[in-house]
């Protein structure tokens, strides 16, 4: 046999090899619900048209933001119409909302079908186990790194403003539910002028992300005004905007709100999308008329217990984000908040989904798993280890198919030591 026939052969096998490796992902992801699956686009048209009926509502009033924020269903009979809803769930509703406020849009309604399991409504739909106490309201402390205003400041170069606690859809997960409160209400413009303030005077902050509640929920005058500010400041290097409206109300991304974001650049808009399901053909072409005006998108998945703990959910859910021009950017380990630990996962569920992730699927799709220090310590990255053990002059390494090398690693030795003394 030739060299060519050789090689030619050997690429055969290992193309069945790697063939081998994906199988299980192919059957898995079938049965995982996917927004932009027929089946799907099909049974949430399907609930539209029930929900539209509910609320006595047209096409117009869905496609609009506003519709969908003042017809937010946080009243019990409305959901039990939209959603089959068990008397026992209802009485748990009733119990929850004594303590901690619930709303859906119509359009993240839509979503929800008839099984328990549904990963949007396990998101949005209040269950009792929000009543178990374990955990506290602020594990970040936020509270105790705010310097001004409405700020958070928790890193040199760096900080968050908070513009407003009100939300599209109230989900069970919040990081802030402390926030949420009884109505919906923005920070006053004295808090933000402070806030602004605050960056003006402090030169080394060369990065701000907005967030909330809901930083899209702000009327496009107070967005166009509040970037207008940031944008005037000098030594700022560019503005994150942190949003979950691409996955809860992507009919707020109207073509006055792109006129208004696409005078400001260099401006970056993070998203949360949680399973492959929120990613809908609506939220696509939200995604998209923000890519086509040139606004890179990221996603920050929070891992939440029977919602995404799943390798196959979570490759499937980066692959699908790509799909919208939406780089995969974090995977957050759930924090011990009050009222959510019936989501939090083992440390252990996610480096398994790191560890399937790497060279299962491209690297576009991998993001940084990542575990918020207690107390506003920073972002902790985590990941399987892969440097197995380091000598002198070498480290041994381990692939993602486990297969163990060693690899040659010597000191660096400076490029003028490397032109001028190794030469004389
Ligand atoms: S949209 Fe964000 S701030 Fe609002 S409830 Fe959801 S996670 Fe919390």
């Amino acid at each position: 046999m030739s060299d060519e026939v050789d090689k030619r052969e050997i690429a055969i096998q290992r193309s069945k090899e790697l063939k081998g490796k994906i199988e299980d992902y192919m059957i898995a992801k079938e049965k995982i619900p996917r927004g932009l699956s027929t089946i799907q686009e099909k049974l949430i048209t399907e609930k539209r048209e029930k929900i539209l009926d509910i609320l006595n509502a047209t096409e117009d009033d869905w496609n609009n933001w506003h519709w969908q924020i003042s017809n937010r269903i946080s009243d019990i009979k409305i959901l039990s119409k939209i959603i089959k809803l068990s008397e026992e769930e209802a009485e748990h509703i009733k119990k929850v909302e004594q303590k901690y406020r619930w709303g859906i849009s119509p359009y993240y309604a839509s979503l929800i079908d008839e099984s328990n399991s549904n990963p949007v409504k396990l998101q949005c739909v209040p269950t009792l186990f929000e009543l178990n106490d374990e955990g506290t309201l602020d594990p970040m402390g936020e509270e105790y790194t705010s310097p001004a205003g409405t700020i958070t400041r928790r890193y040199p170069d760096r900080l968050i403003i908070n513009v407003t606690n009100m939300c599209a859809s109230f989900c069970r997960h919040c990081q802030r539910r402390r926030n949420i409160g009884i109505v919906d209400k923005h920070q006053s413009i004295s808090d933000l002028e402070e806030s602004i303030e605050y960056i003006r005077n402090n030169r080394e902050i060369r990065d701000v992300l907005i967030t909330g509640g809901e930083p899209l929920l702000l009327s496009d005058g107070m967005i166009d005004w509040l970037l207008g500010e940031l944008f005037k400041i000098k030594t700022l290097e560019y503005v994150r905007i942190g949003t979950r409206v691409l996955a809860t109300l992507p009919q707020r991304i109207t073509a006055n709100l792109l006129s208004i974001l696409k005078k400001y650049s260099p401006l970056y808009i993070n998203t949360q999308f949680n399973h492959p399901l929120e990613i809908t053909r609506e939220a696509k072409e939200a995604c998209d008329k923000l890519a086509n005006i040139g606004i890179p998108l990221g996603n920050q998945t929070v891992l939440l217990n029977g919602i995404n703990n799943d390798k196959y959910v979570m490759r499937l859910l980066n692959q699908e984000l790509l799909k919208c021009r939406i780089k995969p950017y974090y995977i957050f380990h759930g924090k011990k908040i009050m009222g959510t630990t019936h989501f939090n996962t083992s440390i252990d569920d996610g480096i398994e989904i790191m560890e399937y992730l790497r060279g299962y699927t491209s690297g576009m799709a991998i993001p940084t798993y990542i575990i918020n220090a207690p107390n506003g310590n920073g972002k902790t990255p985590i990941l399987p280890q892969y440097i197995i053990s380091r000598g002198k002059n070498n480290v041994k390494i381990r692939t993602w198919e486990g297969k163990i090398f060693d690899y040659p690693n010597y000191p660096t030795q400076s490029l003028e030591d490397k032109l001028y003394k190794d030469n004389k």
